[in-house]
């Protein structure tokens, strides 16, 4: 979290300094309430949370205005982090599951999202958080449109050291694999089975049919316990519109923030959860190992503000 908060702070926060700039005037005109939206806008907030941050803050000006030194960064504080909303659960559920014979069996993540956006970089970063807390893991390469990707998964669970099942031949049944890496979890009596997805937005259609087999089969015999959606938090409202896309597929339980790293744009964090209805879990920080984080809203808020 301390880490979280650096970067944050290293990315240059323009939100933050920007909003404190203005809010800190002496008077604020319409102006100035005009640049405040246009901030928070920039930084991809998106269009309701502005509204209701910006309501908020005129009536906190017009009732105690602000004229305590650090009260500007105090009020807006409150405001970022109540729509950022820290009573959300944001908690993993990777604890193993009973399937319906009554036997244990791993919990199952579902790891989707647009290509590109770091689903298999999380997938193998997550892998490694679980074998540091003591958890057996199996990867399932679900995404068998492509060798190179279930390459790159199989590269991290060697580097993880949990093994990866994967199909030897290209265009395989994604679905029948990620059942084979469920079937291979059960047999090793593995707590955790994350199976990655390929993403191809190209076509929708094919893509959603594919993503709804690959939910049917795990959740054949229990439940499936996390639906991560990974979205790139430099692509802006690209990434809005894909998380719309998602989220019409089986219920998506968390979101994956990756390369927060590359951008001060991190008020896409409160565009999304809105836009989902469902708590940013995890974010992406780099593109090493260690690089992924619980999400922390108190220390994304003050990161945010410099
Ligand atoms: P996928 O196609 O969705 O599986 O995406 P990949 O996992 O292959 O990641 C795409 C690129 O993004 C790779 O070069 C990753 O190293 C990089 N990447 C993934 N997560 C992060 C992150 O949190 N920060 C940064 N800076 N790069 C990331």
């Amino acid at each position: 979290l301390r880490r979280l908060r650096e970067r944050l702070a290293r990315s240059g926060s323009p939100l933050g300094a920007r909003l404190l700039s203005v809010l800190s005037r002496d008077t604020l005109t319409e102006d100035d309430w005009d640049e405040l939206e246009e901030t928070l806008l920039l930084a991809d907030v998106g269009a309701g949370p502005t509204d209701e941050i910006i309501q908020a803050l005129r009536t906190r000006v017009r009732v105690e205005g602000l004229s305590a030194p650090g009260q500007a960064r105090e009020v807006l504080r409150e405001q970022l982090l109540a729509l950022v909303d820290p009573s959300l659960d944001r908690s993993l559920r990777t604890e193993p599951v009973t399937a319906a014979d009554g036997t244990p069996a791993p919990a199952v993540v579902l790891v989707v999202g647009v290509n590109g956006t770091g689903k298999t970089t999380t997938v193998g970063k997550l892998a490694r958080v679980l074998v540091a807390d003591g958890r057996s893991v199996v990867l399932g390469a679900a995404d068998t449109f492509r060798a190179a990707a279930a390459d790159q998964l199989q590269t991290w669970g060697s580097r993880v050291g949990v093994p990866t099942v994967r199909s030897d031949r290209d265009g395989a049944d994604p679905a029948s694999v990620a059942f084979d890496a469920l079937r291979t979890g059960r047999a090793e009596g593995a707590d955790v089975v994350l199976v990655d997805t390929a993403g191809r937005l190209q076509n929708k259609a094919g893509l959603m049919d594919e993503l709804g087999k690959i939910t049917r089969v795990l959740s054949r015999d229990a439940p499936l316990s996390e639906v991560l959606l990974v979205l790139d938090a430099t692509t802006g409202q690209n990434g809005m519109q894909q998380a719309r896309v998602f989220g019409e597929v089986a219920g998506v339980t968390g979101i994956v923030l990756t390369k927060l790293d590359g951008t001060a744009k991190g008020g896409i964090v409160v565009a999304v959860q809105r836009e989902l209805g469902v708590p940013v879990k995890l974010v992406g920080l780099g593109e090493g190992p260690d690089d992924l984080a619980p999400f922390d809203p108190e220390a994304f808020v003050d990161g945010l503000l410099g």
